[in-house]
């Protein structure tokens, strides 16, 4: 009997449960999210970050949990874990603009040699493993919506090449692993992803905006704003990495995880304010240079291979994202103020203690 794919991936998915899970970049903004999901389903889960974007605050909730460990190590090193190991998430590289090019020589050493190092565990191991790459393998691409089929239109030379070609990189790593060792590969090409979590000042373009927004500052628009993203909701694409992760072993990808709808940048700002009920107006600055103009995922594959597409609308997920951040603006206040208040009384005490040993030297 000829079985289908579908009958074989709803047989995967209903046998998943429990595996040994690595997650490199686990305590970033994606990462957090997913080590959350897989311990729900109950994976045993190793967080591996160098901390380098992420946070010990993104995954605290976690570290009390049986099922979790955190391993503070760099993915440039060799990577040594011991025990089975039945898959592995390669999500460690730093995702904003902002952050992959303060250290460009970093960012691409982490791409490929970090890749080099999570093929030769999953190789070691015989665990599958997965490649966080990115609609960045596109570049600014000249065909769209893009297709995965699409080769990109990358400068190799230009302030965003150390992410992009690095990208680029690993996935051809990826795919000769496959070729070369058999090393089961899934490869998903990650759009524009948002949600709670993102650094407040990573310089992606929700996160600046709901800031700028909730703050009453200016929201700065690079350039017209007439270029476009499409955005999707952290949720969705937990659920997409999931569902790849778990899809039968013949599919390798590459697959666009990402919601089609479109939006230019000016549209994004008008909704964050007027979800925010801010009265912030818009300041245009000049465009960094390489920004893609416009960006769209095909999403055909992830749609009739995995049974995935997006289920949250841009105004849901906007408004959790909002509430995130506002929530983590009164917090910091709140913390500043006490720590006012602290220094404060700090200072009283101690001018209060030098006038006390003036006096005593006086009398002496
Ligand atoms: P993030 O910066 O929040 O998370 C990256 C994590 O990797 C951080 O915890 C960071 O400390 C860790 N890291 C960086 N370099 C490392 C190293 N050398 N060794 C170990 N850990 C290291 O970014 P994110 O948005 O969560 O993105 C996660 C992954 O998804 C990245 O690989 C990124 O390229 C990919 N991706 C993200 C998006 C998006 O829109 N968020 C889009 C496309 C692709
Ligand atoms: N952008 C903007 N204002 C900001 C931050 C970003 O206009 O404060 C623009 C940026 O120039 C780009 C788009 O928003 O055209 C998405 O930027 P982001 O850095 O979030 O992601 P990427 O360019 O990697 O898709």
């Amino acid at each position: 009997m000829k079985i289908s794919t579908d009958m074989r991936f709803g047989q995967a998915k209903s046998l998943r449960r429990g595996h040994r899970t690595v997650v490199a970049g686990g305590a970033g903004f994606i990462g957090s999210h997913l080590c959350d999901h897989l311990v729900q389903r109950r994976d045993t889960v190793i967080c591996v970050d160098n901390l380098f974007t992420g946070s010990m605050r993104n995954i605290r909730p976690l570290l009390n949990h049986p099922n979790f460990s955190f391993l503070h190590h760099d993915i440039r090193e060799p990577l040594s874990i011991g025990g089975p190991i039945d898959r592995i998430y390669n999500l460690a590289c730093p995702a904003s603009p902002r952050h992959y090019q303060r250290d460009p020589i970093a960012t691409m050493k982490t791409c490929v040699i970090g890749a080099v190092n999570v093929l030769e565990l999953a190789k070691l191991k015989s665990s599958r493993v997965l490649q966080a790459s990115t609609s960045e393998v596109y570049g600014d691409p000249e065909m769209h919506p893009q297709h995965e089929s699409y080769v990109g239109h990358v400068n190799p030379i230009g302030p965003r090449a150390c992410y992009d070609e690095g990208k680029r990189a690993a996935e051809t790593l990826f795919f000769d692993y496959h070729r070369t060792h058999g090393v089961q590969i899934k490869v998903a090409r990650i759009f524009n992803t948002y949600g709670p979590r993102m650094l407040e000042n990573d310089g992606r373009v929700v996160s600046n905006f709901i800031v700028q927004a909730l703050q009453g500052v200016p929201i700065t628009i690079y350039g017209s704003g007439r270029q476009t993203r499409s955005f999707c909701f952290i949720d969705d694409l937990v659920r997409g990495l999931e569902l790849l992760m778990e899809s039968p072993s013949d599919i390798t990808g590459p697959c666009n995880l990402g919601n089609p709808e479109e939006f230019t940048i000016e549209e994004i700002a008008r909704k964050v304010i007027e979800q925010s009920h801010s009265a912030s107006e818009l300041d245009h600055r000049a465009l960094p240079e390489d920004d893609p103009k416009r960006r769209k995922p095909l999403i055909g594959k992830a749609t009739t291979t995995l049974g995935w597409k997006p289920k949250v609308s841009i105004e849901k997920g906007l408004d959790a994202t909002i509430a995130y951040f506002a929530l983590s603006i009164a917090t910091k206040n709140r913390e500043a103020t006490v720590a006012s208040i602290d220094s404060a009384r700090a200072a009283r005490e101690r001018s209060l203690r030098r006038r006390e040993a003036a006096g005593r030297t006086e009398m002496n």
